[in-house]
């Protein structure tokens, strides 16, 4: 038996994306048991059906503060403080600007600048009024939304681990199309995660990434993106100008261990760029970033909760 052998791995598609669960048992109650909570979260928290508790904020702005259940409200306080930092890339009331380019959904296009800027006008952080005693959220403007979508994921990659930990599971990998959290060690030690190569077959990789107990996510223009008249667009977009953020990123990932840190620093840090980001997690050693540049150099912020192992003769290593 190789060490590979003892693992059983689980797969489904929820909140659009490609779901992979890694057990050290064979257990299909456990694996469908931790599928329906994902899909519980994303009840919760989805803006791509009409009804769920963040809808329910959106459908009342500018009108009325909707009460929310506790975690719910906490993840939205989180996504308000991370938004309203100075110059802050990542804005959780992005949602209306989303909803127009649908960047990753069918239907997208590129919006007239005068849109661009009318809707600009609704996504300002601060016009979110959260209320600590009844634990309701008010969309100040009407047209206002919220969209969790640089957030949930790493929060309910989180709530999976707890989960797992609560089950007496002492290894287990989840993967949530780009945010994966682990539970202590793989097959062979660490867990080997990949790296993907940007704008290449999914199978291709420019290395991998061993972690133990650790979250990695990893946020790129990549995956979600359109082309149109040799343009690319890709779902990162600048708050400032409600176009896709243009820097010379193609991917940042982050280990760290929760993964709420590593969904929020990913769409931070892309912001940020390379200088200012490394200069940034000076003051965050518990959060490590793997920065990937069109230039095809891989660059670490510093590298003490995980190992790499390169790949690809393209991409250097940088520092
Ligand atoms: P990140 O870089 O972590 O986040 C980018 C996403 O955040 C964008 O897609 C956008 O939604 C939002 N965003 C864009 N710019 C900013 C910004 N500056 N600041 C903050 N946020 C920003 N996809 C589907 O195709 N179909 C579905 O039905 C579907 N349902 C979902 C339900 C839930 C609960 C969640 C969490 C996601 C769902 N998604 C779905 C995926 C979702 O639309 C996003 O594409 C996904 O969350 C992006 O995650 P990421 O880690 O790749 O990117
Ligand atoms: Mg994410
Ligand atoms: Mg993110």
């Amino acid at each position: 038996m190789t060490p590979d052998d003892r693992v059983y791995a689980y797969s489904a598609v929820l909140m659009g994306s490609p779901i992979l669960l890694k057990l050290f048992e064979h257990n299909e109650t456990l694996a469908s048991n931790v599928f329906r909570l994902i899909k519980l979260q994303e009840t919760k928290l989805t803006v791509n059906r009409q009804q769920s508790e963040v809808m329910s904020v959106n459908h009342a702005a500018g009108d009325h503060a909707v009460a929310v259940s506790k975690p719910v409200f906490d993840l939205i306080r989180r996504a308000k403080a991370v938004s309203v930092l100075e110059n802050s890339s990542f804005n959780f009331t992005i949602g209306p600007l989303v909803k127009r380019w649908k960047i990753g959904f069918n239907g997208n296009s590129v919006p007239a600048a005068t849109d661009l800027q009318a809707l600009l006008k609704i996504t300002d952080p601060h016009d979110v009024i959260l209320d600590e005693s009844s634990q309701s959220v008010f969309l100040h403007k009407a047209g206002m939304e919220i969209d969790l979508g640089a957030i949930a994921k790493g929060y309910i990659a989180d709530v999976v681990r707890d989960f797992l930990r609560e089950q007496q599971v002492t290894q287990a990998l989840i993967n949530l199309g780009g945010n994966v959290q682990t539970l202590g060690a793989g097959a062979e030690g660490a867990w080997a995660i990949g790296l993907k190569k940007p704008f290449s077959t999914p199978e291709s990789l420019i290395g991998v990434i061993n972690v133990t107990n650790k979250s990695v996510v990893t946020s790129g223009i990549y995956e979600r993106y359109f082309e149109l008249n040799g343009q690319r667009y890709h779902h990162i977009l600048d708050p400032k100008t409600g176009y896709p953020l243009d820097n010379e990123l193609l991917s940042v990932t982050i280990i760290s261990d929760d993964s709420i840190d590593g969904d929020i620093y990913t769409t931070l840090l892309y912001g940020m760029g390379v200088e200012k980001s490394l200069r940034y997690l000076e003051n965050f050693p518990h959060i490590e970033a793997i920065f990937v540049t069109k230039d095809q150099q891989i660059i670490f912020s510093s590298q003490r909760q995980f190992t790499f192992m390169p790949l690809d003769p393209d991409y250097h290593i940088t520092g």
